[in-house]
């Protein structure tokens, strides 16, 4: 999920105060719940939730910031780790059973959006309380939102784990857990769910010789710098050839 507050709030709990002096404030926030680590993802101050998606009919959303980070919003990614058996649905998909799984809850989510990649989405403190938000406050992404009772988008593991996460954030950071947020779903592209294999130490697909399996999307890399890095890690490869 991606989770939006109000920059000048998130100000307000990092420092006490808001300040003209201090930058946007970031913050950074974990959970275990049950055996599943719950965390935030690429928070960005004063910045945009940006549609991601791929295909039409998919909905993903995404975050960024620009250099000023003088937009009004802050997002953060909401990420609840995802293990091979909550995919077993899937699995006649046998190694694509990921991107089975992945493709099925962005369809679900593009259809409760009502299309033209418009979001769900449901104030903070009722996805909570389970209670549907008879209104939206504003929001940065650009499509619009549609007000949603998010349990009946997501798979009930994920939503149930995002609650008590939630419960726990509202502790660390008071203030965090309100209805001034809004929870829009959904941000399903952290990491590939598949990976292509490749040899440890020629970095060669192990079937196809000149093939060379490398970064993000073929599951060797998450962000821009470890894409990178792998990138710079092939093209040696490649040039010893
Ligand atoms: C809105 C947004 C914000 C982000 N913010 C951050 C951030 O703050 N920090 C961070 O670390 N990461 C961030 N990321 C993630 C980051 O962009 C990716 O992790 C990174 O770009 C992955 O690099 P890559 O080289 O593996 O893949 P990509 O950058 O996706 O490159 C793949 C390339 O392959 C091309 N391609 C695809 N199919 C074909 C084909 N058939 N033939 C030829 N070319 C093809 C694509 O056009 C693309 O240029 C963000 C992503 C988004 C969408």
């Amino acid at each position: 999920m991606r989770i939006e507050h109000p920059q000048l709030l998130i100000d307000q709990i990092r420092y006490g105060v808001p300040s003209p002096y201090l930058p946007p404030a970031a913050y950074s926030l974990v959970e275990q719940v049950g055996s599943k680590g719950v965390f935030s993802f690429c928070m960005c101050p004063g910045g945009i939730i940006a549609p991601a998606a791929t295909e039409d009919g998919e909905l993903v959303v995404n975050g960024w910031s620009p250099s000023r980070r003088n937009n009004p919003y802050a997002n953060s990614g909401i990420v609840v780790t995802v293990e091979e058996k909550d995919m077993l649905p899937f699995r006649k998909e046998e190694a694509l059973m990921g991107l089975a799984f992945q493709q099925a809850v962005e369809r679900k989510a593009f259809d409760a959006g009502g299309g033209r990649f418009v979001a769900p989405a449901q104030r903070m403190a009722d996805f909570v309380a389970r209670r549907p938000s008879a209104d939206l406050p504003s929001c940065s992404y650009l499509p619009g939102i549609h007000s949603v009772p998010l349990q009946e988008v997501l798979p009930g593991f994920i939503y149930e784990d995002l609650r008590r996460a939630f419960e726990a954030f509202g502790k660390k950071m008071k203030g965090y857990l309100t209805n001034e947020a809004i929870v829009v779903a959904t941000e399903s592209r952290t990491s590939s769910p598949v990976r292509i294999p490749r040899d440890a130490v020629t970095l060669r697909h192990p079937q196809i010789g000149n093939l060379f399996p490398c970064g993000e999307g073929a599951g060797y890399a998450g962000g821009i710098v470890s894409a990178a890095m792998d990138g710079e890690k092939v093209a040696d490869k490649v040039a010893e050839m």
